[in-house]
């Protein structure tokens, strides 16, 4: 795909956009004028918005978080939410269009593309998508769950070349800066391991629903994408502008490669897979070392429910997700067939897809430690 502009993804957390009192008015505008801003130069922003059920809240005072209180509450804030960036894009003379996605619909590729052609369209149209979860329908097994979660997801549907995560935190500190006052911003992430960094994050509370774990994930799954993100302090005044005209701010975690294709993106979405595979250490060397398909005899253990062609994480011995690919066969038959050699697959099937369980063209490498 050429295009001249360039992408940003922006998210903000329910703490910045929504109170015990409702909707930040001031910071919805605030973050208006900075995207109209960054707008005139030509980069093209996708927002993710939350705050859905927590303006919901302020409205009709339900209590509790089960499954259909926040799919009531949601139905309830969204719209008036929604209303506020009407109100305060219009002033800073510009359209947003509401974009609620569900996990559900993006197993299959064909969901996907759909949706990117969605968000595309609003690009071309010059209208700035305000994308949140559709929390009304969303199941508990089938949810984002947290919206750093469905930020990675808009970073890879549209392309992105940066995605900003912006919280009441200006980034992630060696400690939690709430409970250790001697807690150090880490100004760039990108060379740390991810062991170091998922201790330091799992230490840390702050932040809304996803916390600095969810935000470490997301930061870590989308710089492996080819996007450099950014986690930092919504409150920094012009954050976005600053951050866009090469201001250093909050934790960097630099692109570890070149944008991958569309489809890679897919493939390597945590948020699209559907089911587990559990492989031994010589298929893993396999996949990794040798650029081979997963074959099902190097399979110890199928999880979940999916169907042929559903996207799958690989895992290993360790328990570690290593790579993401299109699942040949559905787990029911991948489960009789697990560890079994390929020429035996049509004798207890009764028929055969292949002799692979995951084909390479289908499988992308995602640890950037496993490389
Ligand atoms: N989708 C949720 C809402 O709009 C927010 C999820 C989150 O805070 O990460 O309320």
């Amino acid at each position: 795909m050429s295009r001249t502009s360039r992408r940003i993804v922006v998210k903000c957390g329910t703490r910045l956009l929504a109170g015990d009192s409702g909707i930040n008015h001031a910071f919805i505008a605030n973050m208006a004028r900075q995207i109209a801003d960054i707008r005139l130069q030509g980069t093209q922003v996708a927002f993710v918005t939350s705050g859905a059920v927590a303006v919901g809240r302020s409205i009709v005072p339900l209590t509790g978080n089960a499954l259909v209180t926040r799919q009531v509450l949601a139905a309830i804030g969204q719209a008036p939410l929604m209303a506020h960036y009407s109100e305060c894009f219009a002033e800073a003379g510009m359209t947003v269009a509401q974009a609620l996605l569900s996990r559900a619909d993006l197993h299959n590729r064909t969901g996907y593309l759909n949706a990117r052609n969605a968000l595309t369209g609003l690009f071309d149209a010059d209208v700035v998508p305000i994308a949140n979860e559709n929390d009304v329908v969303a199941t508990e097994e089938l949810r984002f769950g947290d919206n750093d979660r469905l930020s990675i997801l808009i970073a890879k549907l549209i392309g992105a070349d940066r995605l900003y995560i912006l919280s009441r935190t200006a980034g992630l500190y060696t400690a939690d800066p709430e409970s250790e006052p001697a807690a150090e911003l880490i100004p760039d992430a990108s060379d740390m391991p991810r062991a170091e960094l998922e201790r330091i994050a799992g230490g840390a509370s702050q932040g809304g629903l996803g916390g600095m774990r969810s935000k470490l994930q997301a930061a870590l799954e989308a710089s492996a994408d080819g996007i450099d993100v950014v986690i930092a302090g919504g409150d920094e005044p012009d954050v976005i502008v600053r951050l866009e005209s090469g201001e250093h701010l909050g934790t960097r975690f630099a692109s570890q490669g070149p944008r991958r294709s569309s489809r890679a993106r897919w493939l390597s979405s945590s948020v699209a897979q559907r089911g587990s595979i559990v492989v031994d250490d010589g298929a893993r060397r396999a996949l990794v070392s040798n650029g081979s398909s997963l074959l099902p005899a190097g399979i110890t253990q199928v999880r979940g429910a999916f169907e042929r062609g559903d996207l799958v994480s690989l895992i290993d011995a360790r328990g570690d997700v290593f790579a993401r690919g299109l699942a040949n066969y559905a787990s029911s038959d991948m489960s009789r067939i697990c560890g079994k050699p390929s020429a035996s697959i049509g004798a207890i099937l009764g028929a055969s897809s292949g002799d692979e369980a995951v084909h390479r063209n289908n499988l992308v490498l995602i640890d950037r430690d496993a490389e």
